[in-house]
């Protein structure tokens, strides 16, 4: 086939594109080169501004007005000798992409001329006209304004592009009357919350007025590049992100002979090209290497305050997509863009602490701080197994349900994994408080006794969607294509919640004149006990492990329609509203948001199907059907029997391909349901496995039709040839 043959000599012509890495630069030269930092502040404000502007970052002191013009005029003189032409508030939607709106710095001056300007107003204040971003029912289209508030806590970058710079500024985005638009207004609610328990218990501790404490995210992404040609000649890659129709390669991903191998030319050269972007916009990009399937790669950063790391991963995907382009490649972040090998995940590492106190999830140095670390990690048992259900709807999608459960990436269950250590420590505080770490002598607990904790990060369970990892939880679940926030705001409120619960146990247990050390041995007793069943060290991939997890009355929810319902449930809606996260009205339009985008890209990819089915799959397979009964009959006329059993085959399986069309076509034209849930319900239960039938049958055709009637490119070839 001409297009496939073209697009594979074109591949093997591909070269790089010249690099500008200079070998004599400094490692670190380039560092936030392009961001106005905390250091590029205290160079060009007066100091009054700078300690006011820190003290907003730092002690989450409300952004003082008066300071904004002196702000602003300082970060748009930066900004223009960064070669910035325009400025642009950058927001966070709820279709999970990044969404900026440009505005040119010049100000026509009346007598022809236009003059730079750019005020305090404009800095802290934009207003997008927002009616075609998704808002669940929350705002009217007659009341399409949408708000956009500047987030003093992430710094302002200036983005390069070979037409103009922008100076990009995060924000926030609300509607008029104050609700929550966007991903990012949540994370700094939840942030908030959070802080507020969280210090709490560290004074009970002993920490007197401990600084603000905060969520740390590190998350790693693993992502495919393919080649353009191949990607063109794709309009399921280019429409839906992922293959719809596609037979697994003869070699798949089992040989393990691409996890950690050496890094193909062409790849390396796309991964030093993104590293100096993102170093540039001062992302702390750390690891690179090739993930377990072909074709399939993971960066990871170095973590950072969850707000920034959340801002940064979106950067990140950006970046990587436009930097792929220049490659003469696509960057896909789908979570399965290809079936028969592992998908893409994100995950998240979770940690929360603050400088001076450095991450409170890490063993301490004495006994003292472990009984501190020992609260902190019970306040997460309690938190997953109490809202496992909200985790699992926070990274709830169509694309993510292909991958989860899928024995590739953690269950939909979401467990808890501990590690030996620590796994033992909490057995041992259930049983009654005589506890010893595993490899030392037995010890009576209570705070000054408490056995020491190794570092260790201990043995890995790759298969738990929540490990303890020496240092931080790994949440495991977050698809490759979602916004770490969405993940981050569920685990800083149900982290709230947890703390204020061990804070109210231990504060209610030493005013009536119980001793610290023993209130603490009760509260993770009592956590053990009634949270325990969340605990989980077996694997996770088992086919026991969910008939046990029912057992233990733990949530299987399976698919994005079945976990979406967790949003507003009595006990959700009140959580996120007692800590002042979401209203019920927020939630609700979450709720709706979600359901909406799932019915979208499903019906979007049902569409897709049907179009490619009947326009690329089924005419080859005619044609290919036609051959062999031309052929048949030539054989016949020349007095010779012919062997029908080809023709047969691909007979059969283009009546496959027929019915299985025809059954797509009446589910995807069932009429919607007002209510979402219905559709969504329906659309899983109805256009899934129709679509599914339409490709058993198209893939069967690709290994008998003959391949240079087929002119969809192979996996074989987008998954090897780069
Ligand atoms: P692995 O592949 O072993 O899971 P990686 O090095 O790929 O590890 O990624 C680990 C991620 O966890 C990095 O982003 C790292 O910065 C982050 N991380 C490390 N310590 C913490 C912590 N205390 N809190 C949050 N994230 C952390
Ligand atoms: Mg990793």
């Amino acid at each position: 086939n001409q297009v496939r043959r073209d697009a594979i000599t074109a591949v093997a012509a591909a070269v790089p594109p010249a690099y500008s890495f200079d070998p004599g630069e400094e490692p670190g030269a380039i560092f936030g080169e392009n961001v106005f930092s905390l250091s590029v502040m205290q160079k060009r404000l007066p100091k009054g501004v700078y300690r006011s502007v820190l003290a907003t970052i730092e002690k989450s002191v409300a952004l003082d007005p008066a300071v904004a013009d002196a702000v602003a005029s300082a970060m748009k003189d930066w900004a223009l000798e960064k070669g910035a032409t325009h400025y642009a508030h950058v927001f966070y939607p709820l279709t999970g992409l990044t969404a900026e709106k440009h505005d040119s710095f010049l100000d026509p001056v009346g007598d022809g001329t236009a003059f730079a300007s750019f005020s305090g107003k404009t800095l802290i204040q934009g207003e997008p006209d927002a009616s075609s971003f998704p808002n669940g029912g929350l705002r009217n289209t007659f009341e399409a304004r949408g708000y956009t508030g500047w987030d003093v806590m992430s710094p302002a970058y200036v983005l390069e592009n070979p037409n103009g710079n922008t100076l990009c500024i995060p924000t926030i985005f609300i509607s008029m009357t104050g609700d929550a638009l966007d991903h990012k207004t949540p994370v700094l609610r939840s942030q908030q919350a959070m802080s507020t328990q969280a210090r709490r218990v560290l004074e009970l501790f002993g920490h007197t007025d401990p600084d603000n404490v905060v969520a740390y995210c590190g998350p790693e992404q693993e992502y495919f590049l393919v080649d353009r040609h191949f990607y063109d000649a794709r309009p399921d890659l280019i429409n839906a992100g992922r293959t719809l129709f596609g037979a697994k390669p003869p070699k798949g991903q089992e040989f393990d002979d691409h996890y950690f191998g050496a890094i193909p030319e062409r790849v390396l050269a796309f991964m030093c090209d993104t590293e100096r972007e993102l170093f540039k916009l001062g992302i702390p990009a750390k690891t690179r290497h090739n993930e377990v399937a072909p074709g399939q790669f993971e960066v990871a950063p170095m973590f950072e305050r969850a707000n920034e790391a959340s801002d940064h991963q979106q950067l990140t995907m950006t970046t990587f997509r436009a930097v792929a382009k220049k490659h003469g490649m696509e960057c896909l972040f789908h979570e399965k863009p290809f079936d028969g090998v592992n998908g893409s995940g994100k995950h998240v590492n979770f940690s929360i602490g603050n400088s001076e106190l450095g991450s409170l999830l890490v063993p301490g140095d004495t006994p003292h701080d472990n009984a501190q670390f020992l609260v902190f990690c019970a306040a997460v048992i309690r938190m997953v197994h109490l809202h496992g259900g909200l985790l699992r709807a926070s990274v709830a999608s169509a694309s993510n349900d292909h991958r989860l459960g899928a024995n590739e990436a953690p269950p939909a269950i979401i467990s808890i994994f501990l590690g030996d250590q620590l796994a033992d420590v909490f057995d041992q505080v259930a049983k009654g408080g005589a506890t010893h770490s595993k490899e030392k002598g037995t010890l009576i607990i209570g705070v000054d006794t408490l056995p020491d904790l190794t570092k260790d990060a201990g043995d890995r369970n790759r298969t738990s969607p929540f490990a303890f990892t020496g240092n931080r939880f790994e949440f495991r679940a977050p698809g490759s294509n979602q916004t770490v926030a969405a993940p981050m705001v569920v685990l800083n409120t149900i982290m709230a919640e947890a703390l204020d619960h061990c804070a109210t146990v231990l504060e209610t247990a030493v005013g009536a004149g119980t001793d610290f050390n023993k209130a603490v041995q009760q509260l993770l007793a009592e956590i053990v006990a009634d949270h325990g069943a969340v605990i989980f060290n077996g694997n996770g991939y088992s086919d026991e492990w969910p008939v046990e997890a029912e057992q233990r009355g733990l949530k299987n929810l399976r698919t994005t329609v079945d976990a979406v319902p967790e949003l507003i449930t009595a006990e959700a809606v009140e959580l996120f509203g007692r800590y002042g996260v979401f209203s019920e009205r927020e939630m609700h339009s979450r709720y709706e948001i979600s359901l909406e985008q799932y019915i979208l890209s499903v019906t979007v990819e049902a569409n897709l199907t049907l179009e490619m089915g009947r326009t690329t799959v089924l005419p080859a397979a005619v044609r290919y059907q036609t051959e062999l009964a031309t052929n048949a009959s030539a054989l016949k006329e020349a007095g010779l029997e012919p062997d029908l059993g080809d023709l047969q085959v691909v007979s059969g399986l283009v009546a496959d391909l027929r019915s299985g069309l025809a059954q797509l076509v009446e589910a995807v034209g069932h009429e919607h349901d007002d209510d979402a849930l219905v559709t969504a319900t329906a659309i899983r239960d109805g256009v899934l496995p129709a679509m599914a039938a339409v490709r058993t049958a198209a893939d069967a055709l690709e290994g008998v039709v003959a391949d240079d009637l087929w002119s969809l490119p192979t996996y074989q070839e987008m998954l090897y040839l780069l």
